[in-house]
């Protein structure tokens, strides 16, 4: 059993055994003892370079939690039991099929607006404390507090990973939910005491679902999810191919050089400005090695084959079709501050028009 399953529990790794043999490591990058997303001490970071408030975090949401999963925390004791209690003085968050977040504070998410995610304390979750480890059920928490990450080593293609396993997540734990879910849960008004008891007893079902009815949860729709898990993790570990387009999703002009990202304004990878010559020349056709040469003959300079295998590892590279040339949207943002550079701009644009028309990019001639 991998360290991954085993945290999850019985039940599902004998309902999806793959579970056991999918790689979904720890996130390098996403350094969440020391939030990756907070500005250090004393640093002034550009408006794009989007932050988080250290009390605050990606732990401004409130999860929905399983009956079973919440179970498991309250058995297990300590903070989280005591914040899960807490929790449950809310008559309307629940359910017999586990804790849900109270209905004002839904308003509260709409109202605030996707910017509170990250800096609104006051939508900080109901688990979470201050201090290193934030989270107090961690090994209870839920699929979406397990996979979502602000950054990824393996860029769009782990982002796309994690997002297909915590579908496959979110079906199990609504599965086995449903499945120990029996008519005699208590009333809404009952006490707190007689809904944990209520919990526990949901993570002791689980606990000891036997081996038919955990078989007869790998219904056709869990099949389709199993696969799409399957397919993001095939994508993800592919080896940089011969031939490789950009998949750039947005990128920035600061200073001294380009952020660009993959996928989303948390996870940037910096690069230089003349990436965009490297990048103008990987047209889905020739080889990135002929394109690297060409990009030095222009540029006079050498260029590291690792910084071509980190671009495709961060998603900033593709094989061409399937997975770049649809769907991407070049955007350009200069820094506040920074001169205009037309050229750049001029060759940025470029890569845009050559994208989105679908055909093979002229040599550039200009430079930064
Ligand atoms: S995943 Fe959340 S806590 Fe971890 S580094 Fe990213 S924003 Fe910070
Ligand atoms: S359950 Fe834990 S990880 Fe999830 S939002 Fe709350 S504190 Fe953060």
């Amino acid at each position: 059993m991998s360290e991954f399953s085993e945290q999850l529990g019985s039940g599902f790794s004998s309902i999806v055994p793959e579970l056991d043999a999918w790689r979904f490591g720890g996130e390098s990058f996403a350094t969440c003892s020391e939030c990756a997303m907070k500005p250090r001490t004393g640093q002034v970071l550009p408006e794009h370079r989007l932050v988080f408030k250290a009390e605050a975090r990606c732990c401004t949401y409130h999860p929905d939690l399983p009956n079973f999963l919440a179970g498991r925390a309250l058995r297990r004791g300590g903070i989280g039991a005591d914040k899960i209690r807490a929790r449950l003085e809310h008559l309307d968050t629940r359910y017999a099929t586990g804790i849900v977040r109270p209905p004002e504070l839904e308003l509260e998410y709409q109202n605030l607006g996707k910017s509170s995610f990250g800096n609104a304390e006051e939508l900080t979750c109901p688990y979470w404390i201050s201090g290193t480890h934030n989270c107090t059920i961690y090994a209870d928490r839920n699929a979406v507090c397990r996979t979502w990450h602000c950054k990824s080593v393996d860029g769009a293609r782990g982002h796309s990973a994690w997002t297909a396993l915590r579908w496959l997540l979110l079906e199990l734990e609504s599965e086995l939910a449903k499945t120990v879910t029996t008519t005699d849960a208590p009333a809404r008004d009952a006490s707190v005491e007689n809904w944990v008891e209520w919990y526990i007893a949901c993570a002791e079902r689980v606990d000891h679902l036997d081996i038919e009815t955990l078989k007869s949860l790998r219904t056709p729709k869990l099949e389709f999810l199993i696969a799409e898990v399957a397919q993001a993790i095939t994508l993800r570990n592919e080896s940089l191919p011969e031939v490789v387009a950009p998949s750039v999703a947005d990128w920035f002009v600061e200073p001294d050089g380009v952020a660009l990202t993959a996928w989303s304004g948390y996870d940037l990878v910096d690069a230089p400005t003349w990436i965009f010559e490297l990048l103008s020349r990987l047209d889905g056709t020739k080889t990135w090695r002929a394109a690297k040469f060409e990009t030095e003959a222009e540029i006079g300079k050498t260029i590291s084959d690792d910084l071509i295998h980190t671009l495709h590892r961060r998603g900033l590279l593709s094989a061409p079709e399937p997975q770049t040339g649809t769907g991407v949207q070049w955007k350009i943002h200069q820094a506040p501050g920074v001169e205009n550079d037309h050229a750049l701009q001029e060759l940025a644009q470029r890569i845009i028009d050559a994208m989105h028309e679908d055909k093979n990019l002229e040599p550039p001639n200009t430079s930064s």
